[in-house]
């Protein structure tokens, strides 16, 4: 049970950074306290074809979106239309278990059934207390990495940071959903998804993952409302449950995602897009800042704050810059009433406004877009609180 390097969570993030050290000899551990990868499913699954750049998995792919209709709170809806495979949905259990079984041809070594209990300083590295088998263990590394999601403890234990939101989600797949397959359904109002949407994510074979968040409250009470009254009940009237998902998302810009001995990535560091939840991207682009690191750091055999400060850097000035956005969009988002999402809908409304989004959209970098919109359509700026000011320099050039 010593290790070079022990990593916490054998979620997608996890799994790539344990693989990728491991592939070059170095000792890993994959820590996952569920004895299945990918159990319990806590993710709609909608992801880009880019994600299989970095991680295997595209067997894993159930279907192919290629654009959105959106309803406002009254009902009326846009429909976008890119005529190209803009994002796919994916068995997302599978999709974990692709990785983690490349992480574990990659040579780490994985601990299933294995909760992490303790985190602390001792001998130079790291110690991890942990629960096995009905016993308690101690497991030491040089370093240690914290990819235990959105409540991580790593985090805790070493007093990183804790994200500004956790925005609880609730969603269940269902079979026999009504609607278009290649279009994924939002639905936005305070009364339907208060500070955030709700959706129906196409599955293939008439399923749909259902679901929405919040940014606080009960979200399985605004799930009822928005399947039984609200505006997903037309397109699930005879449909039946297959699966029932809850889980939050967190959101904010961590100041520090490392300590002495000890990085966080993925859901662990808020590396999460405000516009839409989605984490499996922005995660792995940052596992991969976080993989640079600790290989630096074994080959130097240093762990201290000041080496791990690279991951923070290399990522923050990377990833971090349209994440960055993607916070500031959230937080107009959520001051939006539902007089003024009947507003904008009024000024998206025009085929020059739709025509941008299907041309430049892109759910992996939406920040991209709003400088065009609001150059089309500068009526915006009224709604878009501090969330365009980041992107104002553009505007002038
Ligand atoms: C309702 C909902 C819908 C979503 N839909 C999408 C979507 O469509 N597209 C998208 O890109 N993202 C989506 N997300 C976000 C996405 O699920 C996460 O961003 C992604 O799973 C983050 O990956 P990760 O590896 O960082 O963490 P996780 O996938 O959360 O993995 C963390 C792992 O750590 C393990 N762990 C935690 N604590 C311990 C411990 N003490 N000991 C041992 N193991 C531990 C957990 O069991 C888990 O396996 C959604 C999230 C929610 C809640």
């Amino acid at each position: 049970m010593d290790f070079d390097v022990v990593v916490i969570g054998a979620g997608p993030v996890g799994g790539f950074v344990a693989g990728h050290i491991a592939a070059r000899g170095h000792q890993v551990a994959l820590v996952e306290e569920h004895r299945e990868v990918g159990e319990p499913v806590q993710c709609g699954g909608l992801i880009t074809p880019r994600v299989f750049d970095l991680v295997p998995g595209k067997e894993t792919v159930v279907n192919e979106v290629h654009g959105a209709e959106i309803y406002s709170p009254s009902g009326r809806s846009l429909r976008i239309d890119a005529r190209r495979t803009e994002a796919v949905v994916v068995d997302r259990a599978m999709f974990d278990r692709a990785i983690v079984k490349q992480a574990l041809k990659q040579g780490s070594h994985s601990l299933l059934g294995t909760k992490a209990l303790a985190g602390r300083y001792a001998k130079g590295g790291v110690e991890v207390v942990v629960a096995r088998n009905g016993k308690q263990e101690t497991i030491t590394a040089k370093l240690l990495i914290g990819a235990d999601g959105v409540q991580s403890n790593v985090a805790k234990w070493f007093k990183i940071f804790r994200p500004r939101y956790i925005l609880p989600g609730f969603e269940v797949e269902m079979t026999g959903v009504e609607g278009d397959p290649g279009f994924v359904k939002l639905f936005v109002g305070q009364n339907v998804a208060p500070g955030f949407f709700g959706w129906i994510i196409p599955s293939g074979d008439g399923r749909g993952r259902v679901g929405l968040c919040v940014k606080e409250g009960n979200a399985f009470e605004y799930y009822r409302r928005m399947v039984r009254d609200g505006p997903a009940k037309a397109f699930v009237a005879r449909a039946q449950p297959l699966l029932y998902i809850a889980g939050g998302i967190p959101l904010g810009f961590p100041r520090r995602t490392y300590a002495d001995h000890v990085m966080v990535v993925g859901d662990a560091a808020c590396q999460v897009k405000g516009t839409s939840g989605g984490g499996i991207y922005a995660g792995l682009r940052c596992a991969m800042h976080c993989t640079n690191t600790a290989l630096d750091a074994l080959e130097r055999d240093d762990f201290s704050a000041r080496q791990m400060r690279r991951y923070h850097r290399a990522w923050s000035r990377t990833v971090g810059k349209e994440l960055r956005k993607d916070l500031a969009i959230f937080e107009s988002f959520i001051l939006l009433k539902d007089k003024q999402f009947e507003e904008l809908f009024d000024l998206f409304d025009k085929p020059a406004m739709i025509e941008i989004i299907e041309r430049y959209g892109d759910i992996d970098f939406p920040s991209k877009l709003g400088w065009r919109l609001l150059r089309e359509e500068p009526r915006l700026l009224k709604y878009a609180g501090k969330a365009l000011r980041p992107m104002l320099p553009r505007l002038g050039g």
